[in-house]
């Protein structure tokens, strides 16, 4: 067997949920296990997760029902909701819980003929422009909802920031106060945070937090911040050492012979690539695990390989392990020198990547 694989550890999600939990003691806990768990398996996750957490949230229709048919059935939010009406008869009978962001969605739940009623969020835009109600509009689309016999009772007023990974934001701080003096007029539960606003923003856990990326172990924060230190990386990318070579100094090495030896150089070749979930525009230099050591990634990511510099590391042979990235290697560094950030490189995981569980 090929030995590319990401390994996915489940009980570190367990504590990085109690971690959650533990900073919000008073909120229930949504855990956010879209995309596939940000790569991680939506479906392992979730029976992981479900009975640790409140509820669980995705992001579509396609992604709910999926969970629903492997025998989940937690409360399950979409947090899109749903864009066609004709969905809205099969999120009744799944028990599913809509986040109802705009008129037309409100409009649907109106209009149809449902077997039950639907759990339903209603999303207001305090300042993140994507989704949801404007604040002059909230007032009477939540008269509508309360009014709409397709609602069930149990509203949850909710928003989302743009910025609360920025812990000195002014805007986060704008978009607390303006969600703040909108719920005054609503008596009912609330729920803002994502992963940072839980670890960096106390004042915004209300009734319901929603985390994701921090329950896979990583920070939502681009430079190192120590309330994400507590939390313990879920997934390791690794694969093998399957070639060797020397170098001489002016030799060229990969793809467009991008990196050129400076000096006469021992190159590791491995076996995971762009078609693995390696980003291809890491840049020389991004930072590789063999045997445990740093090296520098050189020349460019292939398809199915990469190349390492490991000129000044204790002899490697073929067969030797490489991690690209996991606990002793932070996916938001290795996501830096490919110009994004680990939720890309984690929920970007192919299928040819085999998910290992333990
Ligand atoms: C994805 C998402 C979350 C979770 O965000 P993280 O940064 O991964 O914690 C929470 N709320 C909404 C509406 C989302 O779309």
């Amino acid at each position: 067997m090929r030995s590319t694989a990401a390994i996915v550890d489940l009980g570190a999600m367990v504590h990085n949920l109690h971690h959650a939990r533990s900073l919000a003691p008073k909120s229930r806990t949504m855990a956010v296990v879209k995309a596939n768990a940000y790569g991680h398996g939506a479906i392992p996750v979730a029976r992981a997760l479900e009975s640790e957490a409140d509820a669980l949230a995705v992001a579509c229709m396609e992604e709910a029902l999926e969970l629903r048919d492997s025998g989940i059935t937690a409360p399950l939010l979409v947090l899109e909701g749903l864009c066609q009406r004709e969905s809205l008869a099969l999120a009744a009978q799944h028990q599913l819980w809509l986040m109802i962001h705009s008129e037309h969605q409100l409009a649907a739940l109106e209009q149809a003929k449902l077997p039950a009623p639907i759990a339903c969020w209603l999303k207001v835009d305090t300042g993140m422009h994507r989704l949801g109600f404007n604040v002059a509009e909230v007032n009477e689309a939540y008269g509508r909802l309360t009014n709409c016999a397709n609602c069930a009772p149990d509203i949850v007023l909710t928003t989302h920031f743009a910025c609360a990974d920025e812990p000195a934001s002014h805007d986060t701080h704008q978009q607390i106060e303006r969600f703040n003096t909108l719920a005054g007029d609503f008596p009912l539960a609330r729920s803002a945070a994502n992963s940072a606003a839980v670890l960096a923003w106390p004042e915004s856990h209300y009734q319901w937090i929603r985390p994701g990326y921090m329950l896979y172990g990583n920070s939502p924060f681009n430079t190192a911040v120590n309330t994400a230190q507590a939390l313990r990386p879920a997934m390791t990318f690794g694969c093998d050492v399957i070639a060797l070579r020397d170098v001489k100094k002016g030799q060229r090495v990969g793809y467009s012979g991008i990196w050129q030896a400076q000096r006469d150089s021992v190159i590791a070749t491995l076996n995971a690539g762009y078609a693995d979930g390696y980003p291809r525009h890491a840049q020389n230099g991004t930072p590789v695990l063999i045997n445990g050591h740093r090296a520098p990634l050189v020349g460019r990511v292939s398809m199915d390989m990469i190349t390492v510099d490991v000129t000044d590391l204790p002899p490697v042979t073929p067969g030797d392990t490489a991690v690209l990235w996991g606990p002793a290697l932070d996916v938001g560094e290795v996501a830096r020198w490919a110009d994004t950030i680990g939720y890309e490189l984690t929920t970007r995981m192919p299928i040819r990547t085999p998910r290992i569980y333990r």
